[in-house]
């Protein structure tokens, strides 16, 4: 055997594609669980992209309350750290099996829904990997409270959506150890950069500087075809939609970026980059006013009925 390998310290993944993500070939609603098929390991469709700026779209547009929204998000590829070695909460600001335990059923239990964690296999059962409801509610409401916070910032209002726990400041100040209660005074601007670091964290911790391993040819025709996309390489990180979607906020937001508000005075979505309106994958970002092409569609045709019905209304005045 004579494969070819190009061994790398990959330190960051700001430049070039984002990791894409398992594919999910169908997700179905029973109960509780949301059913997930994948394609078979090796076939070529095996990975996915996540949209640009899901964290803006996808993610915000998710009722997390309507289980169906919830398949939806499913549908776009792989949502929670599955494997044998990998730990179900690795993603989010939790960090033990009690306290995941303890969240999860508190976050299922103001739903309505009871979670039974003694289940013998919680991930796998006849019909397939599934992913229960509260799995993905939970993701889906800290992506838009890191959503909410990103944009409060690009605003200048990260104060008025801070969190209303106590924050370690707080703590801080009633330490008995630390009289310095006037220089830890709370402060919601800092309380809600902490909060915002503290959901973005894990997920980003997905993405660690590795080892990357790439396979530049073999003699095996096969190994080259089941392994000829980064994914297939040796040390590539495990993504799911959840953590690639926080992995595009952080890199917006540390790009500096400036948020627009879409024009669509139906829809007034925050946005970075228009949609739909290049087919290579670029992205309008300057002197654009609309989120998607479909948006700036829309409005001018609603535009266009106002201006023709003013001008027939014009013309019947003038005939009279
Ligand atoms: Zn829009």
């Amino acid at each position: 055997m004579d494969i070819r390998l190009r061994p790398t310290l990959q330190l960051d993944l700001s430049d070039g594609p984002l990791p894409r993500v398992h594919r999910v070939t169908d997700a179905v609603l029973e109960g509780d669980w949301i059913y997930t098929t994948f394609p078979r390991a090796g076939t070529s469709d095996y990975y996915t992209e996540l949209p640009d700026q899901a964290w803006l779209f996808e993610f915000r547009d998710v009722d997390p309350r309507d289980l169906d929204a919830l398949v939806s998000i499913v549908r776009l590829g792989q949502p929670v750290p599955v494997g044998p070695s990998t730990v179900p909460y690795s993603d989010l600001p939790v960090f033990t099996n009690e306290s995941w335990q303890f969240y999860l059923a508190r976050f299922a239990a103001e739903r309505g829904r009871e979670i039974d964690f003694a289940q013998p296999d919680w991930r796998v059962d006849d019909h397939g990997i599934r992913f229960h409801v509260d799995e993905i509610g939970v993701r889906v409401v800290l992506a838009q409270r890191a959503a909410q916070y990103a944009i409060a910032y690009s605003e200048g209002r990260l104060k008025e959506v801070a969190p209303d726990f106590p924050s370690r400041r707080n703590i801080l100040a009633g330490d008995p150890l630390t009289s310095t209660s006037a220089i830890f005074d709370p402060d919601p601007e800092l309380d809600a950069w902490e909060h915002f670091a503290s959901l973005l964290n894990p997920a980003l911790a997905a993405f660690p500087p590795h080892l990357h391993v790439e396979i530049l040819g073999s003699p095996d025709l096969e190994v080259i075809r089941t392994r000829s996309t980064p994914e297939f390489d040796i040390g590539y990180p495990q993504a799911t939609t959840y953590t690639v979607a926080m992995l595009q906020l952080a890199l917006d937001l540390a790009a500096d970026i400036e948020f627009q508000v879409c024009a669509n005075e139906m829809c007034g979505r925050t946005f970075v980059r228009q949609r739909g309106w290049c087919v290579h994958g670029g992205h309008r970002t300057r002197g654009v006013r609309y989120c998607s092409s479909s948006c700036a569609r829309a409005q001018y045709q609603r535009e266009k009925r106002r201006r023709d019905n003013a001008a027939r209304k014009h013309g019947a005045e003038q005939q009279t």
